[in-house]
C-alpha cells in the first residue's frame, strides 16, 4: 500500500516518495503570535498532526518543522496599542499557542524555529537574490522579488499573471517594478528600535523570506511536504516558492505540498467576531478536545467544514459514546484508568493480523482519508461493543478488539486521559427524557439542543445558580430534590461550579 497524497502544486494525486529514504522533511507555516489562537488555526494544526502522526505510524523518520513568526506588522501593530514590547507580546501569544496546542493533544514540532532568530539567515538569501538579479533595491532601502525573473513564477497557484495581478496586493511602496513583486526586506527609519541593520540599510523583513530562509537554515535548499492553510497558496506558498528556488537553483524547492480547507462558522467565513467560537480557549470551555478533533476529522481536511453548535454537539454525543465503549471494555479487561495512558499500541508492523488497523491505514494512505479512517474506528468500536454484550468472558478476542479499537483512536491523536475525566455516566434515557421535562417546566421551553445529558445538567445547574443569586430558595431547592428524586447527587464547588454523581 502506498501513501497517496493530492499535491497542490500538480494537481494530483500521487505516490508518496520522500526525497531521501526513510525519512521526512515537513516543514508547516505556523501562526504569526499576537493573538489567541481560533478555529482556523485548531483545524490547521490538528489536520498536520494527523499527518506528522501518520507518517510515523508507516515508519518514517520525521523532522517536523513548525515555525513562530514573532515580528510582523500585525504584532508591532498589536504591542503599539497595548504599549508593550514587541518581543513580549510574541513571547505571550507564543505561550498561549503552546498551551492550545497541548490542550489539543498536538504532538510539538521537533523543531520550532522563530523568525527573529533567523534575520541572518535572511540577510545571506537576499543578497544571494540581489547578486542573481532576482531581487533589486529601491530608493528608500527596501528590497523587492523581481517576479519578472521567475519564468514560472504562479505555478502553484495556476491562474494567469494577470489574474494574479488582480490578487496581489496593491502596495503603494514607489519603486516597484511590477504590481507582482513583492518586499523581502522593508525599510525602516534609522532610529527604529523594531528593525535591524542590514548592508542596504535599517529595515524589517517581508513574512514570505522568513519562511524560506528558516527552511533553508533547517532543511538545505529542497523538502518533501510543505503544509498550511489554503489561504496560504498565493501569495504566501507562491512566492516561498520563487525565493527558495532562485536563491539555491534547485527545484523544485518542496515537491509535495499540502493544504487544508477553511473554517466556517454557520455558514461564515472564520472572522473574530464569532462569540463561542472565537478562540480555541473557548470553543475547549463547551467541548472537550477530542470532540472538536473528531468534528474535524470527520470532514476531509481538503474540504470546508462548517462550524455550529449542532453540528459540535453531534460530535460530543458520539465520542461520549466512545468513550463510555472504552470505559466499559476497561471496567470487563480490569485495566485501571491510570494504566491506560500506557496500554500498548498496535504499530503497522502488526496490521496484516489486525483488520481493523489494516483497514485504517488502507484509508488515510488515500490522502489522509479521515472520515473513512473514522468509519473503520467506528466499526472496531460497534465490534467491540458486540463482543462484550455477547459474552464478557471472551476475553481474548474482547482485549483484541479492544487493542485495535483504542490504536486507532490514539493514531487520530485522540487523549485517552479524556475517557475517564468525563462526567458522562450513563443515564437512562428515562433519566434524560426527565431532566429534559425539569428543564420544560423552569423555563417554559424545551432545550434546542440534543439529549445529551451533559449539555441538559448544565443548563439545570446554570438556572438553580441564578434562582440562589436572586434569593428564590424555593426554586433552588426544588431543583436539587428533583435531581435527588432521579438519583443524581449535587455537589457544590467553592468556585461557583456544581458537579454532580449518581447515588
Ligand atoms: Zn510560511
Amino acid at each position: 500500500m502506498v501513501f497517496q497524497i493530492h499535491n497542490t502544486l500538480s494537481g494530483q494525486k500521487e505516490d508518496f516518495q520522500p526525497i531521501e529514504e526513510g525519512k521526512v522533511r515537513l516543514y508547516v507555516c505556523g501562526p504569526t503570535v499576537y493573538d489567541d489562537a481560533h478555529l482556523g488555526h485548531a483545524r490547521c494544526y490538528i489536520t498536520w498532526d494527523i499527518l506528522y502522526r501518520f507518517l510515523q505510524y508507516l515508519g518514517y523518520d520525521v523532522r517536523y518543522a513548525r515555525n513562530i513568526t514573532d515580528v510582523d506588522d500585525k504584532i508591532l501593530n498589536r504591542a503599539k496599542e497595548l504599549n508593550e514590547p514587541f518581543k513580549d507580546l510574541a513571547i505571550r501569544f507564543t505561550q498561549g499557542f503552546h498551551d492550545d496546542m497541548e490542550a489539543l493533544n498536538t504532538l510539538p514540532p521537533t523543531d520550532e524555529p522563530r523568525a527573529t532568530d533567523h534575520i541572518d539567515e535572511m540577510i545571506l538569501g537576499i543578497e544571494k537574490l540581489i547578486e542573481k538579479g532576482s531581487a533589486y533595491q529601491t530608493e528608500d532601502g527596501s528590497v523587492y522579488y523581481r517576479t519578472a525573473s521567475k519564468t514560472d513564477y504562479g505555478k502553484l497557484w495556476k491562474q494567469p499573471l494577470d489574474d494574479l495581478k488582480q490578487e496581489a496586493r496593491v502596495e503603494s511602496e514607489a519603486g516597484k517594478e511590477s504590481p507582482l513583486d513583492f518586499a523581502l526586506w522593508k525599510s525602516t527609519p534609522d532610529d527604529d528600535t523594531d528593525s535591524w541593520k542590514t548592508p542596504w540599510g535599517q529595515g524589517r523583513p517581508g513574512w514570505h523570506i522568513e519562511c524560506s530562509a528558516m527552511n533553508h537554515k533547517l532543511f538545505g535548499a529542497q523538502i518533501d511536504i510543505h503544509t498550511g492553510g489554503a489561504d496560504l497558496i498565493f501569495p504566501h506558498h507562491e512566492n516561498e516558492i520563487a525565493q527558495s528556488e532562485a536563491w539555491t537553483d534547485k527545484t523544485p524547492f518542496v515537491k509535495y505540498w499540502m493544504h487544508n480547507g477553511f473554517v466556517n462558522v454557520s455558514g461564515e467565513k472564520m472572522s473574530k467576531s464569532l462569540g463561542n467560537f472565537s478562540t480555541i480557549k473557548r470553543v475547549l470551555e463547551r467541548y472537550d478536545a477530542n470532540t472538536l478533533r473528531y468534528f474535524l476529522l470527520v470532514n476531509h481536511y481538503r474540504m470546508p467544514v462548517d462550524m455550529s453548535d449542532d453540528a459540535l454537539a453531534g460530535a460530543k454525543n458520539r465520542m461520549i459514546k466512545i468513550h463510555r465503549s472504552f470505559k466499559t471494555a476497561c471496567q470487563t479487561l480490569g485495566i485501571h484508568p491510570e494504566v491506560l495512558k500506557e496500554y500498548p499500541i498496535l504499530t503497522k508492523d502488526q496490521a496484516p493480523e489486525n483488520p481493523y488497523l489494516a483497514d485504517f491505514e488502507k484509508q488515510m494512505s488515500d490522502d489522509m482519508g479521515t472520515p473513512k479512517a473514522l468509519a473503520v474506528m467506528d466499526e472496531a468500536i460497534g465490534a467491540l461493543n458486540q463482543a462484550i454484550a455477547k459474552d464478557a468472558d471472551a476475553l481474548p478476542v474482547i482485549r483484541g478488539l479492544f487493542a485495535q479499537a483504542l490504536s486507532i483512536f490514539s493514531h487520530f491523536g485522540f487523549n485517552s486521559a479524556l475517557i475517564f475525566a468525563s462526567n458522562d455516566e450513563n443515564l437512562p434515557e428515562e433519566t434524560v427524557d426527565a431532566l429534559r421535562s425539569i428543564y420544560k417546566e423552569l423555563t417554559g421551553q424545551w432545550l434546542e439542543a440534543d439529549k445529551d445529558p451533559a449539555i441538559i445538567l448544565k443548563e439545570i445547574f446554570t438556572l438553580r445558580k441564578r434562582a440562589k443569586e436572586i434569593k428564590n430558595w424555593e426554586q433552588a431547592d426544588a431543583i436539587r430534590k428533583h435531581m435527588s428524586d432521579l438519583g443524581i447527587k449535587l455537589i457544590d464547588n467553592k468556585d461557583g461550579t456544581t458537579q454532580w454523581e449518581r447515588v
